[in-house]
């Protein structure tokens, strides 16, 4: 057994890295191959690596997280203070923090009165997926229980919510799955699937197709992202979230706003449904949350959804029959409620519109100049650029193209991020999703 290292040892603690960490989403051949990048310290927008060198970090913490930024020392204290007085509280009743930011989150989120906790946007969706369930069973006869998910979003890790991937390649190396899981077309426009005037409103009219294939009565819910982040930052078309709330409305299908990525702020509002007038039935987040000081996931509800639990016959199912451990920590919701003041207090909503116009514009100016760029998009501070080999024909840029833009913004001191690294077809979108604070000289440098 090697003695423990030394944490100013920077080269050991690469050799432990490289020797013992099983890194999320890296090629095992690059461990023989590559020095691993340990980072050691992050403020504002600035990273530093083990080595010393500085980054700008247009990607919040690689995956859309760190929303306001790191270094906050309001948060740490927050944390630090809860955590020597109530660390943590599962069993019967609550706790204080979560009962105060379950308060603070609805007053952002009109319509919506329930929050459940837990730790990851997976575990949040999970959740959802088994609420659906427990309606069927008691309130449809066992009917309306499956979940419609789209093309091209992701909805987390798990076995249940792989099920509802509409990355192939995610989910391909860990089924069978479970039954019931039905997908959706997606809604990019960029990829054209019909040749309309109004391609929202046909997006989703796709949508109202699988339901009366399936059958109204056997479909309890859809899940779908506001902005689909990983499979290619896909902003809906004019006029599909209309559709999808009125076709939703007519067949009493619930919706499912998976906001892990786009919820607190992300997209210039506190919720990326928010943009689009809608009124779900159920909204999950996780990274913004607490911009990753603390885990912590939720799921919100409606109360017309919450009293659907009320009253069974048989008293032991009165109530959702689930739990999460790390649910009852209280340092989640302390953190959230202290990341919610700051950005409140610095104005970081606003900011977020303006810096994202700033972005979008800078993209436009680099499409003009470089012929590889296919197509902008962007809600917030949450933009794609889709590299393409040829423009006319949208031939997606190989991954080695894609990679060699990440490799040299990083070469240069900016991290920027790509979507989904071996997933044929949909790996071909750069990723820029800067923090919430990020200022006019960080855009520039980001897009420069
Ligand atoms: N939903 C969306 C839209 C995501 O992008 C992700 C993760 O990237 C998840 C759910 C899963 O979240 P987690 O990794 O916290 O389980």
């Amino acid at each position: 057994m090697n003695s423990v290292v030394n944490p100013n040892d920077i080269r050991g603690v690469i050799e432990a890295d490289r020797a013992h960490v099983w890194h999320h989403l890296s090629q095992h051949k690059q461990y023989e191959t590559i020095d691993p990048r340990v980072f050691v310290e992050g403020r504002g927008m600035k990273l530093w690596d083990a080595k010393g060198a500085e980054f700008l970090d247009a990607v919040s913490g690689g995956v859309w997280t760190v929303n306001v930024g790191y270094g906050r020392e309001s948060i740490a204290n927050v944390i630090r203070d809860q955590l020597v007085k109530l660390n943590y509280w599962a069993g019967a009743g609550g706790n204080v923090p979560a009962a105060l930011f379950a308060e603070k989150l609805l007053t952002k989120m009109p319509g919506m009165s329930r929050v459940y906790y837990s730790n990851s946007g997976s575990e949040a969706n999970e959740k959802v997926y088994k609420m659906v369930r427990q309606i069927a069973h008691r309130h449809h006869g066992g009917k309306k229980w499956k979940i419609l998910y789209r093309d091209r979003d992701y909805h987390g890790t798990t076995i249940g919510t792989l099920a509802t991937s509409g990355q192939d390649q995610r989910a391909a190396m860990y089924g069978p799955y479970p039954d019931g899981f039905v997908r959706v077309p997606h809604c990019l426009e960029y990829r054209k699937q019909w040749d309309v005037g109004n391609y929202g409103e046909r997006a989703a009219d796709a949508i109202e197709e699988v339901i009366l294939r399936e059958g109204a009565d056997t479909i309890g819910a859809i899940v779908l992202e506001p902005v689909t982040a990983g499979g290619g930052v896909i902003v809906p078309p004019k006029g599909y979230w209309e559709r999808v709330q009125e076709i939703c409305r007519k067949y009493e299908i619930l919706l499912h706003i998976d906001e892990v990525v786009c919820g607190v702020g992300r997209t210039g509002t506190w919720f990326g449904y928010q943009n689009y007038g809608i009124e779900p039935d159920f909204v999950t987040m996780a990274k913004g949350v607490a911009s990753g000081y603390a885990a912590i996931s939720c799921t919100v509800t409606t109360e017309r959804v919450f009293d659907l639990f009320k009253d069974a016959p048989d008293d032991t199912m009165s109530y959702f029959r689930d739990i999460s451990t790390f649910g009852g920590c209280t340092a989640g919701p302390a953190a959230a409620l202290e990341n919610m003041r700051i950005i409140e207090e610095e104005g970081l909503l606003d900011n977020t519109v303006k810096m994202g116009e700033r972005l979008m514009d800078n993209l436009a100016g680099l499409m003009e100049r470089h012929e590889v760029i296919g197509d902008i998009r962007g809600a917030g501070l949450f933009c794609g650029a889709e590299l393409v080999s040829d423009r006319a024909t949208k031939e997606p840029a190989e991954e080695k193209k894609v990679q060699a833009v990440v490799a040299e913004c990083m070469a240069q001191g900016v991290i920027i991020g790509a979507t989904n690294r071996s997933l044929p077809g949909l790996n071909n979108t750069l990723c820029l999703s800067p923090a919430l604070i990020a200022t006019a000289n960080d855009i520039d440098a980001i897009t420069g």
